[in-house]
């Protein structure tokens, strides 16, 4: 039977330091959030993001635009905080509406306040092997869970399911950083269940529930699940037959609580650690 892997626990160790050293400066670090429309779900996930902030003593600014905001004028907002120096963090909440040319936009911020790593500087430097200035949130979040658990990495077959800007490409260059042999899964791949069932370490990042069964695993496999479906009765799961698979793992993430928690818990720390590199603390 798995070992649960606790990104509650995890996460909540991580922000209590943070918080500590929080604490203690004059001058707060600040997170500054760009929406544009009104899409209910990235309205309910700034505000989480802002909720914590609050916790840990971090400022935030939410900076709302109406959904037919030019692309200018989303530039012009960027282009502000950029030249703002209280500002040390700068989050586009995705998605944008269609008209707007989100690469573009995201390419607008400047590196050092890249606090989601989204932008071309950073995202080459994880891809030739070299520190960006702070690592996307869920990936870090994820390499974070593996190494409180004491999980090595170097030498493993790592597979990551799922080839998205956000998850699956950055953990698939983050995981080869750390030595693992790394094959990347996604919708085109064919017999997904052959490659998997060779994997020590699967990360699932498609966001289809029930897509990993247990026979697609093989023995003693660590299974991070990054996924976030709903049920039928409309829970919370992932892409993980979590019942059949835990029998057989050695390691799995439950989905609530397993990455979920650890995603929000790197933006925050990393919006510190832009601070103490703009501040060079
Ligand atoms: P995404 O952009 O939709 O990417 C999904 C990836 O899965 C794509 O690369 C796609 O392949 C691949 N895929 C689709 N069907 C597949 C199949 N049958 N077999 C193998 N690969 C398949 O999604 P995302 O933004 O990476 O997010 C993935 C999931 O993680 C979602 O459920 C999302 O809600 C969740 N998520 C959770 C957190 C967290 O903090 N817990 C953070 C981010 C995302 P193609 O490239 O060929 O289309």
């Amino acid at each position: 039977m798995a070992q649960h892997i606790d990104g509650k626990l995890v996460s909540k160790k991580i922000l209590e330091n943070l918080s500590d050293e929080i604490l203690f400066l004059d001058k707060k670090p600040c997170l500054a959030v760009i929406i544009v429309g009104e899409d209910p779900a990235s309205q309910i996930y700034v505000n989480l993001k802002k909720k914590k902030a609050f916790e840990l003593g971090i400022k935030s600014i939410v900076e709302p635009m109406p959904a037919d905001t030019s692309q200018q004028e989303l530039f012009n907002k960027i282009e502000q905080l950029n030249n703002d120096s209280s500002v040390n963090a700068i989050l586009v909440q995705l998605p944008l509406p269609e008209h707007i040319d989100t690469k573009a936009v995201l390419e607008k911020i400047n590196p050092i306040k890249d606090v989601d790593c989204f932008h071309p500087y950073n995202v080459g430097r994880i891809a030739t092997g070299t520190k960006p200035y702070v690592y996307p949130c869920t990936p870090k979040g994820i390499i974070r869970l593996l190494e409180y658990y004491n999980i090595n990495i170097e030498g493993k077959h790592a597979v990551v399911i799922g080839r998205s800007n956000i998850v699956g490409r950055p953990v698939a260059q983050m995981l080869l950083n750390e030595n693992a042999t790394v094959t990347i899964c996604h919708s085109k791949t064919k017999n997904l269940a052959d490659i998997t069932k060779t994997a020590d370490i699967i990360i699932s990042a498609v966001g289809q529930k029930n897509l990993l069964k247990a026979d697609m695993i093989k023995e003693g496999a660590v299974v991070v699940d990054v996924g976030m479906n709903r049920t039928e009765e409309g829970k919370l799961c992932g892409d993980v037959d979590f019942y059949n698979v835990e029998q057989k793992a050695s390691f799995i993430t439950p989905v609530p609580g397993g990455v979920g928690p650890m995603t929000i818990c790197s933006l925050m720390q990393n919006t510190f650690d832009l601070y103490k590199i703009q501040n060079k603390y």
